[in-house]
């Protein structure tokens, strides 16, 4: 017996609307998800540096990551694809997050201990310990490369560092969301690709479906917008943007490749990702490699774009340059590479850093939005809160008077996606704190 519970579209497969699709299709909704890309996960999610930890500034951000996480764990039965098929998989190699300073990784276990994460505190004798090819010497604030401050002997000792063993990286997060797409048409849903979304059909309360570029009509009785730095523009054509109080905008991020030559490291492959922002880096293993991205310090100028498409697919020198040297003034052992390599990909940031899982002023319209660098990881469990909401709203819950609290069906964690909502204050604190390391 085919059963169907209404007509979902949703914008964007990436992770997180492949997630979606999954999700919606498994609970029965006739779904179909497009995107204007050529397949799934050609998006942010392909730049994306795909690490998995826990350290936000909010219970219910640290929460859902907590519980995200199991999601990876889980991989295999989650998405029950046929045996032979390729998976992604999930390093958990742990994370550290050095004590600098701002106090940051000291406010993160705060939040840790409250929520139920495993983590340790290893001494600066202890990081020498387990990662002895590490300095530990703290230059905060992080500084550009050509500041005379930048060269200066360390003026103090890293704090130690917070450890959770927990976390860790997903090994390929475009082939994540092409086995989440995979998985949802076996639960019954269409992908369509080269598939753009131009006009969203509406009437003064309700949306009623979508148009694409080929002239396609798509009905729906749902619509979800998972268009990741295209946001805001698919948000325009919707007509929702005035009854939100969080914004978003796209911002160009790089990530630069260091190959570790041979012996440099003693297994590479195990090392723990690493939130440096004493440094103004992250890094984390990739095979005989490491990734090195930025952490928005102060002093490096960010890359605003007016329009998610228009913006510099070549490697930034300048920025290139601050992510090998400050990696290769972490690890002297490891130098600074003789060539360029990396990628360019682009956030979709909020006012707060925190992504906006709603529903609109439209009926029918939800939103899974403003992932703002941070979201590879909760792409599954995004997808889980955002068919919950979907489907209580349907029954008739007022989410905006009395939002959805989604238990996490690995860790029994609550997690309130009142917290999500596109009318909370951002209050500078948030700005500040939303997001961790
Ligand atoms: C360089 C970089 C490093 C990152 N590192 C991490 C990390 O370490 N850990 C972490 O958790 N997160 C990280 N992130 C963030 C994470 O990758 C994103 O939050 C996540 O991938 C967003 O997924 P998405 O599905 O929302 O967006 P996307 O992957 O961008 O997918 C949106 C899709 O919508 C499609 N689309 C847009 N407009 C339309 C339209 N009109 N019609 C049809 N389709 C449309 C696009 O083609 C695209 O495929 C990083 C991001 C970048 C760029």
């Amino acid at each position: 017996m085919t059963r169907s519970t209404g007509r979902a579209v949703v914008i964007g497969a990436g992770v997180v609307g492949s997630a979606i699709a999954l999700e919606l299709a498994r609970r029965g909704w006739d779904t179909t998800v497009v995107d204007r890309g050529p397949g799934p996960g050609h998006g942010s999610t392909a730049a994306s540096s795909a690490v998995v930890r826990f350290t936000y500034g909010t219970v219910a951000g640290t929460a859902m990551a907590y519980e995200g996480a199991s999601w990876w764990e889980h991989w295999v039965d989650h998405v029950d694809l046929p045996a032979g098929t390729a998976l992604t998989t999930f390093v958990q190699c742990g994370m550290v997050f050095f004590d600098d300073p701002s106090g940051l990784a000291r406010a993160s276990a705060e939040v840790l201990a409250e929520v139920g994460v495993a983590h340790e505190w290893w001494s600066v004798d202890e990081l020498h310990r387990r990662l002895p090819h590490l300095a530990t010497g703290s230059w905060f604030p992080p500084t550009l490369v050509d500041d005379p401050a930048f060269a200066a002997p360390a003026a103090a000792e890293l704090g130690g560092a917070l450890f959770t063993p927990e976390a860790g990286y997903v090994s390929d997060p475009q082939l994540a969301a092409q086995n989440l797409a995979d998985a949802a048409v076996r639960a019954g849903a269409a992908v369509r690709v080269r598939a753009e979304v131009v006009a969203v059909e509406r009437d003064d309360r309700r949306v009623r479906g979508v148009l694409l570029a080929d002239g396609t009509v798509l009905d729906a009785d749902v619509v979800v917008n998972a268009a990741g730095p295209h946001s805001t523009v698919v948000n325009r054509l919707a007509g929702v943007l005035d009854d939100m109080r969080v914004s978003m905008r796209p911002l160009r991020q790089q990530v630069t490749h260091v190959r570790v030559p041979e012996g440099a490291i003693e297994s590479v492959a195990r090392h723990p990702a690493t939130a440096d922002l004493d440094g103004g880096i992250y890094f984390r293993p990739d095979h005989q490699a490491l990734l090195v991205g930025g952490v928005e310090a102060d002093c490096d100028p960010l890359v605003w774009l007016d329009d998610p498409d228009a913006f510099d697919l070549e490697l930034d020198a300048a920025e290139w340059e601050a992510q090998a040297y400050r990696l290769a003034r972490r690890i002297p052992g490891l130098g600074v590479p003789h060539d360029r390599r990396g990628v360019v990909g682009v956030y979709d940031v909020s006012d707060d850093w925190m992504p906006v899982l709603d529903r609109s002023s439209l009926d029918g319209w939800f939103m899974a939005v403003g992932t703002s660098g941070n979201q590879f990881k909760n792409g599954p469990i995004i997808g889980h809160c955002m068919a919950e909401l979907i489907g209580a709203v349907r029954d008739g819950l007022d989410h905006d008077r009395e939002p959805l609290v989604v238990r996490g069906p690995y860790r029994d964690l609550d997690i309130d996606l009142g917290t999500f909502s596109r009318w909370r204050a951002v209050t500078d604190e948030q700005r500040e704190r939303g997001v961790l390391g």
